[in-house]
């Protein structure tokens, strides 16, 4: 370690930015198992996978052998009003925790969407732009993904379809506005705008919604719309391409004062920021320069690494997407309703479950009382309000910090601040009132969920 004095944030110059993305896969050995078409079972083509998404992201999600990619100027510009993203020193948590170690965070909530997720939504944008598309449509649960492509579409000029699924829309009604002052169309789901919707609706008058549901509706609304395509927030390995920004400036930012952290930590919902923030690291330990240790941190209710299975399965409820191999408790799982909402898709990214299950990577799950109180911990310090997602990562930072404390080890820790909680506050309001209890999924509910795994060959891709 050098003996140059880390400041409490360190920034990148702009002409310090990178200027590509890094595809982790082309220095994997044992390589993800490719997307299926439901219907064939057989490896997805550019040429089908372009029915549903734009062609230029087609080809980032199929493309295995190439290291990096140029990230076009437009999206650079874009990029340039809110990036580079603060690495943050956590000399006040350091403090509080007595503890030797050292503490860093990557804060993504510096945005008006409030996450990383703005990241990938202006470079989906900027690739539908380009291709002369009119408009998008999306699902969102929680809203932070429909409020980034919001933006996103904004800026370049395209139209913006998020359909939002029903409770989320009720609950947030902040979340809607500010999607609609960036111009989108916000529609509740289950809706009577689409086939699927009206059929969900005339069998459960009343319901809810779900992520599942809104999927459908977005791609069945994408497909009856010519000059639309269908782009989604998480877990593709399009969108762990681009936010491998977030890793790369970290890990410029971290040489430049001679950092190398010990353990990285991140929040695994679809696992498109945790595998963004590995991305360089992880490219290092795959080419045998460097070790690290990296780890998931998942909802206990919505355990898809620790509990899940490694198999191919259906990306939405409505089982119109490619199949994916990936550790996953089955499309039909309804996870308990907890309030990290940007963490309940039933799988995890393709990447990261090929690396997780040779080895590379540990999965922790957690509870919700506990990750609210490492977040009142955290804000009370360290200022900044975290999501009740990025809290996962705080809970499993501070974790490792206590344990250098009955060590004496003086390890650097490295985790991911995805964003800010300001529109989280029924969630913060039920941990302040003692009323937020937790849940552990039983053997049963995990069986049943599993039970929906498709019956195919799961061997021989
Ligand atoms: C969506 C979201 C997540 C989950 O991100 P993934 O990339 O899907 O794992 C985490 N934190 C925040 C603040 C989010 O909005």
């Amino acid at each position: 370690m050098s003996e140059k004095k880390i400041p409490y944030k360190i920034y990148l110059e702009e002409s310090e930015m990178p200027k590509q993305w890094y595809n982790m896969r082309a220095d994997m050995k044992n390589k993800p198992a490719p997307l299926l078409n439901p219907k064939t079972l057989q490896p997805m083509t550019q040429e089908e996978l372009s029915s549903v998404f734009c062609e230029e992201l087609c080809r980032q999600e199929l493309d295995e052998n190439t290291a990096y990619f140029d990230i076009p100027e437009e999206i650079r510009d874009f990029y340039k009003m809110y990036r580079p993203s603060p690495l943050v020193r956590a000399y006040c948590l350091e403090e509080k925790l007595q503890t030797p170690a050292k503490i860093y965070y990557k804060f993504e909530g510096n945005n008006t969407s409030g996450s990383h997720k703005l990241n990938s939504a202006i470079a989906q944008a900027y690739y539908a732009k380009k291709q002369g598309l009119k408009g998008v449509t999306t699902e969102t649960g929680a809203g932070q993904w429909g409020t980034a492509l919001s933006m996103a579409c904004a800026y370049f000029g395209l139209d913006c379809q998020v359909y939002m699924v029903k409770c989320s829309y009720e609950q947030k009604p902040f979340r809607r506005e500010v999607m609609r002052t960036y111009g989108a169309n916000v529609t509740p789901s289950p809706s009577n705008t689409t086939v699927v919707g009206r059929k969900i609706l005339q069998e459960f008058p009343g319901t809810n919604g779900s992520l599942g549901c809104a999927i459908s509706e977005a791609v069945e609304a994408a497909g009856a719309q010519t000059g639309y395509r269908y782009v989604l927030g998480s877990v593709l390995n399009q969108v762990l391409l681009h936010q491998t920004v977030i890793g790369l400036e970290t890990k410029a930012a971290m040489d430049k004062y001679d950092i190398k952290p010990d353990v990285i930590i991140g929040c695994a919902g679809g696992g498109s920021n945790l595998g963004g923030l590995i991305a360089p690291f992880m490219g290092k330990q795959l080419r045998g320069e460097e070790n690290y240790e990296f780890i998931a941190v998942e909802p206990a209710t919505c355990p898809s690494l620790t509990r899940g299975k490694y198999v191919y399965d259906y990306c939405d409820t409505g089982k119109v997407c490619p199949l994916s191999k990936m550790y996953t408790l089955g499309s039909g799982y309804m996870p308990a309703g907890t309030h990290a909402g940007g963490l309940r898709y039933h799988g995890m990214n393709p990447i990261l479950s090929q690396l997780y299950d040779d080895g590379y990577m540990k999965a922790v799950s957690v509870h919700q009382t506990e990750v609210f109180k490492a977040a009142q911990e955290f804000a009370r310090v360290e200022g900044i309000l975290p999501a009740p997602e990025s809290s996962h990562a705080i809970k499993i930072a501070i974790d490792e910090a206590m344990k250098c404390k009955e060590t004496g080890e003086e390890k650097t820790i490295l985790f991911g601040l995805t964003g800010t909680g300001y529109f989280d506050m029924f969630a913060y309001a039920r941990y302040n009132d003692g009323e937020m209890v937790d849940y552990n999924p039983t053997d049963e509910e995990i069986a049943k969920g599993l039970s929906g795994i498709p019956q195919i060959p799961q061997n021989g891709f």
